[in-house]
């Protein structure tokens, strides 16, 4: 079923997922198998000549893995899918069509820790660089793109303060340089956020967030808005141009708005074998179906105790958008209009001691280093995720050491503020 013309909350239970037509199970069976019998020698050929689409070996697709890709391209408005190993490998998966040695990308300087580390340091292996920038300046970004830049990068909401980017003014942009947005959806979910109808190109996720929305698996997918026309320039020859890994077919030509997802299942998963497994699918497809429920608790919690924060003396300040003191709180209507996900900041009097004392005194908040989960999670970032960056670098992504990350979580919101009363209680002691 994929009628978009369906609301969000039938297309999250059903886009993608039909009964099984081999036994009519109602829920999608995990695929558990890595291979898939051809039906004769030519039906074969055709696959690989990717003349006709099917099943050939898991490393490139799988039944279970297919309905969740179907289903997450339905909610984020695109054309297609790509689901893989993790939220990083997305990132990898998203960059691989569109950069060669020598290329750069654009990226904003508030970003996940582990995402300014991938792009500061480990992409440089492949031969590409990231030149990072403030996404508040939309002329700082265009100054920033030159002839070597194939892409501009940024979190609609951003991991660890929860700042809002203005996708709209960034596409504006990328637009006009005649290159792709890339937006990584995690912290917001489709459900609060739809880049592509901002003009993102290609948008993707950490589905071990929210999408799952449980803490139980790891997972990542890149959704094309299939928008992008890859031959306008010649910047782009994997897509526009005979690709040599593939027996020199014109992705562009063959597949037309699908060439990106095409592209990234067969030379993508293919060769650099990223892939998501169907236990993986599953448990992120049972996630999705209950995804608006938990987004507008996770949002009514996290309203809550940003306010009850913001109004305690023990707290220096709290960077939720969601408040009307936050700087990007104009932006909320406009990028995430049913609210500003549950994934914020607040920095405690007393500095790093403080943080380290609160962190440990919790109760029912959990120190660990996720985000987007059941259970409310807390992390002291410049001690764990944003360790690896210099203080300079901590700073602009908004992870000082005087600042705790929380990612509210769907407790009863009550129980949720008296633990962190008592705690912030023996953190200033
Ligand atoms: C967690 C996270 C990632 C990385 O995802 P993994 O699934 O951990 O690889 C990327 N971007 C954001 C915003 C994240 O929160």
């Amino acid at each position: 079923m994929t009628d978009t013309t369906y609301g969000f909350d039938t297309l999250q239970i059903h886009a993608g997922a039909r009964p099984d037509p081999a036994t009519g199970a109602r829920n999608t069976p995990i695929y558990q198998s890595t291979a898939y019998v051809f039906r004769d020698a030519d039906h074969a050929a055709k696959l690989f000549n990717l003349e006709e689409v099917g099943y050939i070996y898991s490393r490139l697709t799988n039944p279970t893995v297919a309905v969740l890709q179907e289903r997450i391209a339905t909610l984020e408005g695109g054309v297609g899918a790509v689901c893989c190993s993790s939220g990083h490998a997305a990132q990898i998966m998203a960059l691989f069509p569109i950069m060669q040695p020598g290329r750069n990308v654009v990226v904003s300087t508030r970003l996940y820790g582990g995402t300014v580390t991938q792009f500061s340091q480990t992409i440089k292996r492949f031969g590409w660089s990231a030149k990072f920038v403030d996404f508040d300046d939309p002329k700082a970004v265009a100054a920033a793109i030159d002839d070597d830049t194939r892409a501009v990068f940024c979190e609609a909401v951003a991991n660890p303060g929860g700042h809002i980017t203005d996708l709209d003014a960034i596409s504006a942009v990328s637009d006009a340089a005649g290159i792709p947005l890339i937006v990584d959806n995690t912290t917001a979910t489709p459900y609060l956020c739809r880049p592509i109808e901002h003009g993102a190109t290609l948008v993707v996720h950490s589905t071990t967030k929210y999408l799952t929305g449980n803490g139980s698996v790891t997972g990542g997918c890149v959704v094309d808005s299939g928008k992008f026309d890859w031959k306008a320039n010649d910047k782009f020859p994997s897509l526009s141009q005979p690709e040599p890994a593939y027996h020199g077919t014109v992705f562009a030509d063959t597949f037309g708005p699908m060439a990106f997802t095409f592209h990234g299942i067969a030379i993508g998963l293919r060769d650099l074998g990223m892939t998501m497994n169907p236990q993986a699918a599953h448990y992120t497809l049972m996630g999705t179906e209950t995804l608006s429920l938990r987004m507008d608790r996770h949002v009514a919690n996290a309203e809550k105790i940003a306010q009850w924060l913001e109004a305690d003396d023990r707290v220096d300040y709290v960077t939720y958008a969601g408040l009307k003191s936050s700087p990007y709180n104009h932006l909320v209507a406009k990028i995430c209009p049913k609210g500003a996900s549950a994934l914020f900041t607040f920095a405690v009097k007393g500095g790093y001691e403080a943080c380290v004392k609160l962190v440990d005194s919790l109760e029912i908040f959990s120190h660990v280093a996720n985000l987007g989960d059941t259970r409310s999670l807390i992390i002291h970032s410049a001690s764990t995720t944003h360790r690896q960056l210099t203080a300079e670098q901590q700073e602009a992504a908004g992870a000082g050491p005087n600042v705790v990350r929380v990612s509210i979580g769907l407790e009863d919101v009550n129980d949720l503020i008296a633990d962190l009363d008592q705690a912030l209680s023996k953190a200033s002691a």
